[in-house]
């Protein structure tokens, strides 16, 4: 089943609920290889976007990009999940493929999300820790490698730009940041991008990459009204935003919060 078709059955089921047909335009939002990498409930952060963009009164678009795909037009947010090096290693042909595509539109200032396994691989490379290289497209002036340690538990960021962003981390790579890149915040709890630095997550135009889960949108609709505004400023011009109902989000922020590490 191609992006396309997918899209259709998608986009029929996001017609009930608040926001729909006001006329403000359409927003489409791609997943980027949901089957091999999205893992600890990333698919959530599709479905937060395609819930808030009604909420801001313009119409979604949910779209899935798997390996052997058509690529689909006119994407307004990319949205990436983790997963298993074992995911990575299978997506990792097709990335190369989209590679142009994908450094094109975040050049741009297309809004894009990847979490940990997409994030590790929107850099220079993944050195596994068994030493396989498994090359990144190089939009994010980052690396990683591989570590015998596991970093697993609750996080929290302290962000210039969204506040405190709450989430879950497990990975055993560790990320460095080069000096094209600025950390999206730093471990106030948790670990983040590796255990020296104290830097979690990365930022590049407008594009995010974080390794939390969690969901991350849900606890952190911060980050994803940014992904809609400035979805919504590149297509339009101007973002006229709607009145999101926030009650679930602020119920899920107090209880990760409260989470031990
Ligand atoms: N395989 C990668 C690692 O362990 C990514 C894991 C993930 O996406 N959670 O570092």
């Amino acid at each position: 089943m191609t992006g396309e078709s997918q899209a259709a059955r998608a986009g029929a089921g996001a017609g009930a609920g608040p926001g729909k047909d006001e006329g403000k335009g359409t927003i489409r939002i791609l997943q980027l290889y949901p089957r091999d990498m999205n893992i600890y409930g990333d698919w959530g952060n599709a479905l937060v976007l395609q819930r808030r963009v009604q909420w801001h009164g313009y119409t979604p678009e949910l779209l899935e990009y798997n390996p052997g795909d058509d690529f689909p037009a006119d994407v307004d947010i990319i949205v990436g999940g983790g997963g298993q090096d074992s995911g990575q290693l299978i997506i990792q042909d097709d990335l190369q493929l989209r590679a142009g595509t994908l450094t094109e539109l975040a050049e741009d200032g297309a809004p894009m999300l990847v979490i940990c396994g997409l994030y590790q691989l929107f850099g220079r490379f993944f050195k596994t820790r068994l030493g396989t290289v498994i090359p990144g497209i190089g939009i994010l002036d980052v690396e990683t490698h591989g570590t015998d340690e596991r970093l697993i538990g609750n996080v929290k960021v302290s962000t210039p730009e969204f506040g405190e962003v709450l989430g879950y981390e497990n990975h055993s790579g560790q990320t460095t940041l080069g000096s094209g890149v600025r950390p999206l915040g730093t471990v106030a709890r948790g670990t983040g991008n590796n255990s020296k630095d104290g830097n979690e997550g990365a930022r590049y135009k407008n594009v995010v990459a974080s390794y939390l889960h969690g969901s991350l949108l849900p606890k952190n609709p911060a980050i994803a009204d940014f992904l809609i505004r400035t979805a919504a400023e590149r297509k339009f011009g101007t973002f006229d935003p709607g009145a999101p109902d926030d009650h679930y989000a602020v119920l899920a922020r107090e209880h990760a919060a409260r989470r031990p590490r």
